[in-house]
């Protein structure tokens, strides 16, 4: 079975776990919109995530970055006088240096992250959405920020106006993404922010269609559970947006190309709704808190 999922940070990552245990040809398309340069360097968290967790070395209780990582870089850029408020370990920082000394030769994103794929002994195919570079920026009274900045360095407090994706309108989807699209049997969109993670990839051109297009069914495991998401801005930022902060918006977000939502149990209420929009939907317990859990909703995505 040729799966493709569509993958942001935490959330994805859980799923991505499951996913790998099975006996199945994945396809990570990651998320570009967090992409940062920092210190420097080219970082590109979505996509490492993904790679390191199908490497099995991601620290599972932060979400980011490799379990055991040291900070003793960071504390260096600190006493250079740099503000450290991105917080980066020394191994990840390597894969960041690797990355954009790559860049810097020539290599295009996915050329990057198919050389760290390949040095981690990661097996599956990580790709990013698009080789060009795309921006989350959120629009707040003190200013038009990355998404970085605002999540991370104000600790997503400022009230946001507007979000955009810098860059997307000119990006391309990579031949890579088209072929994997193409060659599907199944699309899964894993749990993650509808608007700083799938967002930024349904703003590149042709993806929205590309999906809408698909042979493949195309599933989504919601990451909001009522009014709230289990982690992240996701719910202030859905408002912000004009979505309501529910499976729901969800859906409606989605509606054109996704054939089966899968909503938390208690959102029970939402079905009819969810249905109403062309959806199938289906119940489950959707919290991830242990690889069981994690298994057992990657066997879920597959069968809805
Ligand atoms: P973030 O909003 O900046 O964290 O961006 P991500 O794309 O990494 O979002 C992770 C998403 O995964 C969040 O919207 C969470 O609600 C969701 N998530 C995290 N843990 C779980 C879980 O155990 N189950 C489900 N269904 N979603 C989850």
């Amino acid at each position: 079975l040729k799966v493709v999922a569509l993958a942001g940070g935490t959330g994805s990552a859980k799923l991505l776990r499951g996913l790998d245990k099975l006996r199945i040809d994945l396809t990570v398309v990651a998320n570009v919109g967090d992409n940062v340069w920092m210190y420097g360097l080219y970082v590109c968290p979505d996509i490492d995530i993904a790679c390191y967790t199908l490497a099995g070395v991601a620290d599972r209780a932060r979400g980011w970055g490799i379990q055991g990582d040291s900070h003793r870089s960071l504390e260096q850029l600190a006493k250079l006088g740099t503000p450290t408020w991105f917080k980066l370990g020394d191994m990840d920082m390597a894969t960041c240096l690797f990355r954009t000394r790559l860049l810097r030769e020539g290599a295009t994103l996915t050329q990057a992250t198919r050389s760290i794929c390949s040095a981690l002994g990661v097996s599956r195919n990580v790709i990013p959405v698009t080789d060009d570079p795309v921006e989350t920026r959120i629009v707040t009274p003190q200013g038009d920020m990355h998404l970085q900045e605002f999540w991370v360095r104000d600790g997503g407090r400022p009230s946001v106006t507007r979000v955009w994706y810098r860059g997307a309108r000119g990006a391309m989807v990579t031949e890579e993404v088209k072929a994997a699209l193409e060659g599907a049997d199944r699309v899964v969109l894993c749990p993650a922010n509808p608007v700083t993670s799938i967002g930024p990839m349904l703003a590149v051109p042709g993806f929205r269609t590309g999906l809408a297009g698909c042979e493949a069914k195309v599933v989504a495991l919601s990451p909001m559970v009522g009014t709230s998401p289990f982690s992240g801005p996701a719910g202030k930022l859905m408002k912000a947006v004009g979505i309501r902060a529910d499976s729901l918006g969800v859906a409606k977000l989605y509606s054109g190309f996704l054939d089966s939502l899968i909503i938390s149990d208690g959102d029970v209420s939402l079905k009819e709704d969810i249905a109403s929009l062309g959806i199938d939907c289906s119940l489950a317990d959707t919290r991830m808190t242990a690889a069981s859990d994690e298994l057992r909703l990657a066997k879920k995505v597959l069968k809805a």
